[in-house]
């Protein structure tokens, strides 16, 4: 073990997505980074459905597509879906439409430990100086800004280090969030628990849909089902947060249960043995996953990924988020660092922006759940845009400032919670006119509300297709910034 020598412009916190984005798009900028990481990779993590944003936009932009291609990760068209008023499961494809599938238009569920190793190997390749096994234990400051982070080594001994700009990326454990923004904001909508854990194998979907995560709602919640490998699935099960104790007491007995009150999950695993290699021979609970923050930025730090929110897993949303959220953070970085900007202008453009992406992905969400009738589950019933209580849809409409609908003269819970269930009617009209779907047309594009919640991926995915934006970007509110050439700074819009 040899100390690190020079200073550094970056400190980031945490190897997992966001981390291993943000360090390697600053780094691809020439400037000097530190990326603290407590784990020795490759370690576990659940989150294993991606978004092709993730794999065809920022891989691409980091320069790991082809890396990511190598390496046998399950492809992914889309997912299917038992969920809303019909009981016959229903598809829905990352292509536009059926047929004319362009070669973007799918993602890959992946291993985490292996696809978090192979985005944190990059990041040490393009110059990061990449540290396992030591841990930030708190945050250098003054007045003005934060100016480092106090870190031990391998050997426990503490340390410290300075830098102009420090990134959270230590997820949803993080110990430092705090000191940007306070508290965080816990959603009581999406308050739910998750037990999960592996098969050695299982029932595939037909092809072409056998890559496809499969979604399925049941009395009590829903179930994931990722294919990860022909001999590897991972189940979990998503219930009200009341579930707690009895799943914490015993979370094997109450994974087998839950799934077994499933009939279409329970019926693909019928023999299959659960898997017994590890890290995949352990049954794990997490909870307390949904919350913003009131800020997401101050100076000298920032905050990206599960440090800084995180929605619902129904969507695959978490690693989508982690990576723009690197990618969004990086860009201000770089543009400070080059000093083209003003630092309050620079992580504003960040801070709006992450926060439109992500009221996008969560008002989609609640609408997502309200799809689903089951007027006699506890469950479903709680699950409602009725539901969204007063107090979150405020403290929402405030995080995303009116911009999540485009529409700046949102104040209250009333027009908020209208527009809650407009959209849910919006996109249960779409999913309704699937099964007459002809070949050329997909219906869910239809749906406006689908479509606003994809549009920045589909940017990023154009980046991966063409290699830069299509048409010069708008920015994103009067007086923003759009990206540069490369993806990795802000600059000017054209006028
Ligand atoms: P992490 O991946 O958690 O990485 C943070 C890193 O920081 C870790 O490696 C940790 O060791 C390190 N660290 C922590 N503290 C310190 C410290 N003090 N010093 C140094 N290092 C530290 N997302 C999807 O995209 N698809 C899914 O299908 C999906 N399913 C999910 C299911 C469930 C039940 C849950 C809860 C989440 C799911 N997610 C999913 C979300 C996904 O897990 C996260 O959004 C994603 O892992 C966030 O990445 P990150 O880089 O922010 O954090």
């Amino acid at each position: 073990y040899t100390e690190p020598t020079q200073d550094f412009d970056v400190i980031v916190v945490g190897g997992g997505p966001a981390g291993a984005t943000v360090s390697a798009a600053v780094a691809l900028h020439g400037h000097r980074v530190l990326l603290v990481e407590k784990e020795t990779f490759p370690r576990y993590q659940i989150g294993e459905s991606l978004l092709p944003s993730t794999v065809h936009g920022v891989c691409r932009i980091l320069g790991v597509e082809e890396e990511m291609a190598r390496a046998g990760f399950k492809p992914k068209r889309g997912g299917t879906f038992r969920w809303g008023r019909n009981r016959d499961p229903w598809q829905f494809s990352f292509a536009l439409s059926p047929r004319l599938a362009d070669p973007t238009s799918f993602a890959y569920q992946v291993e985490r430990s292996r696809f978090d190793a192979i985005l944190l190997d990059n990041a040490r390749r393009v110059g990061v100086d990449v540290r396992e096994g030591c841990r930030v234990t708190g945050v250098l400051a003054d007045e003005e800004r934060i100016r480092g982070v106090r870190w031990t080594g391998p050997d426990g001994e503490p340390r410290e280090a300075a830098a102009r700009y420090v990134v959270d990326a230590s997820g949803n454990g993080s110990r430092i969030h705090p000191h940007v923004g306070g508290k965080r904001i816990y959603s009581d909508f999406f308050r739910n628990i998750a037990v999960f854990g592996y098969f050695a194998g299982g029932e595939r979907l037909p092809a072409p849909n056998d890559g496809n995560i499969f979604c399925a709602a049941f009395d009590e919640g829903w179930l994931w089902y990722i294919p990860l490998r022909d001999d590897l699935t991972s189940v979990g099960a998503v219930v009200a947060r009341e579930n707690a104790e009895a799943v914490q007491r015993d979370p094997a007995t109450a994974w087998r249960r839950l799934i077994d009150a499933c009939p279409e999950v329970r019926g693909f695993l019928d023999g299959v043995p659960q898997a017994t290699e590890a890290p995949y021979d352990q049954v794990r609970v997490r909870k307390d996953w949904s919350y913003w923050k009131s800020r997401l930025w101050r100076p000298g730090m920032a905050l990206v990924g599960d440090a800084a929110c995180f929605v619902d897993p129904v969507l695959s949303s978490g690693v989508h988020l982690a990576t723009y959220g690197g990618l969004l953070a990086a860009r201000s970085i770089n543009s400070c660092l080059a000093g083209s900007a003003d630092e309050t202008r620079l992580f504003a453009e960040f801070e709006a922006r992450y926060r439109h992406e992500y009221g996008l992905f969560h008002e989609f969400l609640v609408s997502f759940y309200d799809m689903h009738q089951d007027e006699r589950s506890y469950f479903w019933k709680a699950r409602k845009v009725t539901n969204v209580g007063t107090t979150e849809l405020q403290a929402f409409v405030e995080l995303v400032g009116g911009l999540a609908s485009g529409d700046a003269s949102l104040t209250g819970a009333g027009p908020a919670g209208e527009r809650l269930t407009a959209a849910a009617d919006d996109f249960e009209r779409a999913v309704r006119r699937l099964p007459d779907a002809d070949d050329l047309r997909n219906p869910l594009y239809e749906s406006e509300t689908f479509r606003q919640v994809f549009q920045e991926g589909t940017v990023l995915q154009e980046r991966g297709l063409f290699g830069g934006p299509l048409e010069s970007e708008a920015p994103l509110r009067p007086g923003g910034l759009v990206a540069s050439e490369d993806g990795l700074a802000w600059v000017e819009p054209e006028p």
